[in-house]
């Protein structure tokens, strides 16, 4: 299982989707409803530890 972050494009609402690795292009092209509104239009919220620039190793 894999945690993504989706953020809602009507309410601003974060949440967190839980799914099967093998489910995440499914969940690309279907988002999940928001859990506020209700409504489709969410987006998956790039996660701040994505960020991080590569370390010196
Ligand atoms: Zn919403």
């Amino acid at each position: 299982m894999a945690v993504y972050e989706f953020q809602c494009r009507a309410c601003g609402q974060r949440f967190e989707v839980k799914v099967p690795m093998r489910e995440h292009e499914r969940l690309k092209q279907e988002p999940p409803a928001c859990p506020g509104c209700g409504k489709r239009e969410t987006e998956q919220a790039v996660s701040l530890f994505s960020c991080k620039p590569a370390s010196s190793f």
